[in-house]
């Protein structure tokens, strides 16, 4: 059989194509058409109107032929592209044989995947595959899923690799319940341009530090306080002076925190097309009674319809926060949110146990009987209820408060229990290199001062001895539902955990929280009950 190619320069990508179809016969590439025998002819001829494809087979008695005329501009990706959908359309109606995997040839599929992915996002990329390049829905479905699981593994397990968070200390109003150092907007409105140009000279002055080590930044974190209170413009700058760093992996998990009550399509829109792939939305529950306990600023229907914005907006890896041992919260009630959640579907779920801090508001509602929680048995129902029901529909418990769907995972706070390390900017944020730890001056107008002045506004720091790593390397581990991998723990430490623990491990597995698998030590369903025991027993 002969292949003409006449007037572009995809010979290799035709013949590929081509093979898939007749994958016993030799083929011989020519530039012109002759009158006898098998031949397929593809040409582009380049007009006044357009780009003409032609493709043109004649099979024995059989023949076929199409045209496409493309705009005169079209790029030669997008005419490759089109030149083999038209081809393997022709191919397939005169075969009757549909090859799975499309026109994809010649090329790893998941690498095609990832680089259409970082463009698209992922349900871009699957849908991509299916129509413009012809992929069949179950092999677009299994790109999508291998590429999920190893972006996941990439972004978790890369040695060079770091993190870093960046803190928006702005909130809309204060909850009740927060103990977090924040600062109303309307408070703050005069500090944030300055706050997002310091952080700015903070980020690119970090930056040439890793960018001279060759350290990959692997996850970025926006947290609050609120995050989208600052707007996508300022967002979207800070992400480009991060990226600006130069070791941005493509593959980053880059995720922002967002407040229903502050979230509008325009934003999402701007926020997914610059870079961000990941929102956390704080939800925090879906009773409007129990959102005015908290204070929180938005109803319930409000908190579902900034799901469906973020949806809209293309993001396709979303965590919500729900809180459980609330006032007035019955388990009915949490029952109910849960199974609102899973019909809703985000990718990940993040569980918050309402804990009482002093000082706040909440705690003088409490302590004066105006507001009651929920008693212990009831506390750990729902606990366990969550871990009944999420699993159930399909999101894997991974870490004692945290469900994914597989391969949704969070890889920042993975970092965290991993006891990995990470660069904090920002009023608050902590920060862990080497064996030091320091976090900033938590309060916006204090940091802003020391950083005005050139200073780091360090406001606690301390550097950790090897015994204070290894135990930190535990108890943080000990969160994963994989627990401690021993392998790794050695590598790190120069003993598994045997060698520094032995007593306190053997009292673990001895009231049955701990257990040893083959390859870790992880808690036992009783000890993620008890989990805050099991962690002072490292403390
Ligand atoms: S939005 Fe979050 S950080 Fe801000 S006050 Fe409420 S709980 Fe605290």
């Amino acid at each position: 059989m002969t292949l003409v190619i006449d007037g572009h320069p995809f010979a290799y990508e035709m013949e590929n194509l081509c093979r898939l179809f007749f994958p016993h016969g030799g083929i011989r590439t020519v530039r012109e058409e002759s009158g006898d025998g098998d031949q397929i002819y593809t040409g582009a001829e380049r007009r006044a109107d357009g780009i003409l494809l032609s493709v043109r087979a004649r099979l024995g008695a059989s023949e076929r032929g199409r045209k496409k005329l493309l705009p005169a501009g079209t790029e030669d990706r997008e005419l490759e592209r089109c030149m083999a959908v038209e081809l393997w359309g022709m191919l397939a109606d005169l075969s009757g044989v549909r090859p799975a995997w499309g026109v994809v040839t010649g090329v790893r599929p998941l690498k095609l995947f990832g680089r259409i992915a970082r463009k698209r996002g992922e349900a871009g990329a699957a849908a991509y595959f299916r129509e413009k390049l012809l992929v069949s829905p179950e092999k677009a479905e299994l790109a999508r899923m291998t590429w999920r699981n190893q972006r996941s593994l990439l972004a978790q397990a890369r040695p060079d690799g770091f993190s870093l968070y960046v803190s928006i200390p702005f909130c809309p109003t204060r909850c009740a319940y927060c103990s977090f150092v924040s600062s109303s907007v309307e408070k703050a409105a005069r500090l944030i341009p300055g706050y997002v140009e310091l952080l700015c000279r903070e980020i690119r002055r970090t930056g040439e530090i890793t960018g001279g080590l060759g350290l990959k930044l692997q996850s970025v974190y926006f947290g609050g306080g609120t995050p989208s209170q600052l707007g996508a413009r300022r967002l979207l700058r800070l992400l480009a002076a991060i990226a600006g760093h130069g070791g941005l992996l493509p593959e980053a998990e880059i995720t922002v925190e967002a407040n229903p009550t502050s979230v509008e399509a325009d934003l999402l829109e701007a926020l997914r097309a610059g870079g961000f792939n990941r929102l956390s939305l704080g939800l925090q529950s879906l009773r409007d009674e129990l959102l005015t306990v908290l204070t929180r600023t938005h109803t319930a229907a409000e908190a579902l319809a900034a799901f469906g914005l973020a949806r809209a907006a293309g993001f396709d890896n979303i965590s919500v926060d729900l809180m459980f041992n609330l006032p007035r919260q019955r388990f009915t009630d949490w029952c109910d949110d849960l199974q609102r959640i899973i019909q809703l579907g985000p990718e990940h779920v993040s569980l918050y146990e309402l804990s009482v801090e002093a000082g706040t508001p909440l705690a003088a509602d409490v302590a004066a009987g105006r507001l009651l929680l929920p008693d212990e048995e009831v506390d750990a129902a729902m606990y366990e209820a969550a871990r009944e029901l999420l699993p159930a529909a399909g999101w894997e418990h991974y870490e004692i408060s945290n469900f994914a769907r597989p391969g949704r995972s969070s890889a920042h706070n993975a970092v965290y229990w991993r006891n990995e390390e990470y660069r904090g900017y920002g009023p608050g944020a902590a920060s862990y290199v080497g064996r030091r730890r320091w976090t900033n001056e938590p309060r916006a107008e204090l940091w802003r001062q020391a950083v005005t002045a050139g200073g780091a506004a360090v406001s606690e720091e301390e550097t950790r001895s090897e015994d204070e790593e290894r135990r930190e390397t535990m108890y943080l581990g000990l969160r994963q539902l994989t627990g401690v991998d021993v392998a790794a723990y050695t590598a790190r430490h120069g003993g598994p955990p045997e060698a520094w623990f032995g007593t306190e491990l053997a009292r673990l597995v001895e009231v049955g929280w701990l257990e040893r698998t083959p390859r870790a030590w992880r808690l036992t369903a009783d000890g993620l009950l008890w989990s805050n025991r099991v962690f002072m027993e490292f403390l």
